[in-house]
């Protein structure tokens, strides 16, 4: 069964960055297990999954703009280091949420210098090349379920409560 949209897809992957450092990876655990052709992957990995079936492998390099966007410097704001209070563990690399005008946001904390914190918006991935070794494990047809829901249920899939 060749990969199209409405199918559920199993793939093991390791995902690198440009220098080769391994960013994430699938192989000791469970593979990843996703409804094709519903938003639920980059969009770049999507598109080179299309058409293969289980066994195949695919090694690629996904530009920014068809992974986690292009970083934007507009996202980068310093705020007081009173602005943040009750952040417990207030350091370089902490993951907080933060109100903006365009709703809440993740942030990460990039740097602070003496009492100016500096918060990142950006995806932790925006603007990189993302080099991806896939091995595809499973195609299988989506249940009537699944497609309503937009997403694959059961072992490796989402589970309702
Ligand atoms: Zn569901």
């Amino acid at each position: 069964m060749n990969i199209a949209p409405d199918q559920v897809v199993s793939i093991h992957y390791t995902l690198k960055d440009d220098s080769g450092k391994i960013l994430d990876s699938s192989v000791d655990g469970e593979p990843l297990t996703y409804l094709h052709g519903h938003g639920n992957l980059i969009p770049g990995l999507e598109r080179e999954l299309a058409g293969k079936s289980a066994g195949d492998r695919i090694n690629v390099t996904i530009a920014p703009t068809d992974g986690y966007g292009e970083y934007d410097a507009a996202l980068v704001q310093s705020v007081p280091r009173r602005a943040l209070k009750g952040i417990r563990d207030l350091r370089v690399g902490t993951r907080l949420q933060a109100q903006t005008a365009q709703g809440p946001r993740a942030m990460t904390v990039s740097r602070i210098v003496g009492d100016l914190v500096t918060l990142d918006g950006n995806h932790p991935l925006a603007g990189k090349n993302l080099n991806f070794d896939v091995e595809i494990a499973e195609v299988r047809a989506a249940t009537p379920e699944e497609l309503s829901h937009g997403h694959v249920h059961g072992p490796g899939g989402h589970h309702h409560h």
